[in-house]
């Protein structure tokens, strides 16, 4: 409902000019945009927070190139943002983890003049088959049969279990990730992505051939990295903890497994799930990491810090009008307006609670809500 009503707002803030106005005002903030994946076939539909449909991201460079959006590497736009030299509305593009269609993704970028930087998750991206938490949910989210016979899947007792509803789909998939994916054998998992496909009336073959739900493999890396796409680090598990060793052990495995593909140095970063804390900021800055990015929208000014540099994640959830909020700052200019109203009542609750009562309290913190949503 909320995002519904988001849409008619943004639709009639674009035609009132809105949009070009916001472009003005926030054309100095340094835009950061994170993907994912492309689909190859109907994985959108499977993870749309995670896969986006070629076309939809064929829209996305259509209205980049519309907005005369100039989309620079990560470390030029740092350094032209220190030195106050960023063209209007600069934007870097981002992908995370190394999945096998970041490929084609960073070249059709590249045949508009666009670089990106590609965060890489070294444990699962340089094995080039399809990932098996992904192949398990995939298959079972997109099946018609009703029952799952369970010999050789699951040995809890039962001998079929239902998987007729969406929650039952979804409580059975995670209970054979957990049961097989520790082992991390990758022959085993194949055999039991095999078997769950059969006998859900799909085929792993299909998988395999049509290349879904894979990584870029390290050949993948290699070729992506000498074709000039900038490579850097995801920590080598998706997992960064707090504590300063365990970090500085993430980061070192991560580049000891990058930097032979690369052939080049490592010094940006992506938080996992966008996860982040000043206190991993140590072990960053021990590792010579000089960027780090969230999962926080945003844009990103002089002073924002470099270890918690602003993004916004785009995906198949993101409506084309949200997406053009989003670049032409309106969107920006909205969590602004945000931040000041909630400022506003956090001052003035505390004035009502000294005074006992403030009747202009609820109305703000309603529209607070709104724009929060
Ligand atoms: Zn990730």
């Amino acid at each position: 409902m909320y995002r519904l009503l988001k849409r008619v707002i943004y639709r009639g803030a674009r035609a009132l000019g809105l949009f070009r106005l916001a472009w003005l005002l926030t054309g100095r903030g340094l835009r950061i945009l994170g993907y994912h994946a492309l689909s190859r076939d109907d994985e959108h539909h499977y993870a749309p927070d995670v896969f986006m449909a070629q076309a939809t991201f064929r829209r996305r460079l259509a209205l980049l190139k519309r907005w005369r959006v100039t989309v620079l590497g990560l470390g030029d736009a740092l350094a032209r943002l220190d030195a106050g030299t960023l063209p209007r509305g600069a934007t870097v593009v981002t992908f995370d983890d190394g999945w096998a269609t970041t490929a084609e993704a960073v070249r059709l970028l590249r045949s508009d003049a666009m670089p990106a930087t590609v965060y890489v998750t070294t444990q699962e991206a340089l094995s080039a088959e399809p990932v098996f938490r992904h192949v398990v949910r995939y298959l079972l989210q997109r099946t018609k049969t009703e029952t799952l016979t369970l010999e050789g899947l699951l040995d809890d007792g039962r001998t079929t279990a239902s998987i007729r509803t969406t929650e039952e789909q979804q409580v059975l998939a995670e209970q054979l990730i957990a049961r097989w994916e520790p082992e991390r054998d990758p022959a085993g998992l194949e055999a039991i992505a095999r078997t769950l496909a059969a006998r859900l009336g799909d085929s792993y073959d299909r998988i395999v051939t049509s290349g879904l739900l894979t990584m870029l493999g390290a050949e993948g890396v290699r070729t992506l990295a000498h074709e000039g796409t900038d490579i850097q680090l995801h920590t080598h598990r998706h997992h960064f903890p707090v504590g300063a060793l365990e970090a500085l052990s993430e980061l070192r495995e991560n580049r000891e497994h990058l930097e032979p593909l690369t052939s080049a140095t490592t010094e940006h970063f992506c938080y996992p799930c966008g996860r982040w804390s000043p206190e991993h900021w140590r072990p960053l800055h021990e590792a010579g990491v000089k960027t780090a990015v969230t999962s926080d929208p945003g844009f990103n000014y002089r002073a924002t810090p470099r270890l918690a540099l602003k993004r916004f994640l785009d995906s198949e959830c993101i409506s084309d009008i949200e997406f053009e909020a989003e670049i032409s700052g309106f969107q920006e200019l909205l969590r602004r307006a945000r931040g000041a109203v909630s400022r506003a009542v956090r001052r003035s609750s505390a004035t009502a609670a000294a005074v006992g009562g403030h009747p202009a309290v609820e109305p703000l913190l309603l529209v607070a809500a709104t724009l929060e949503a």
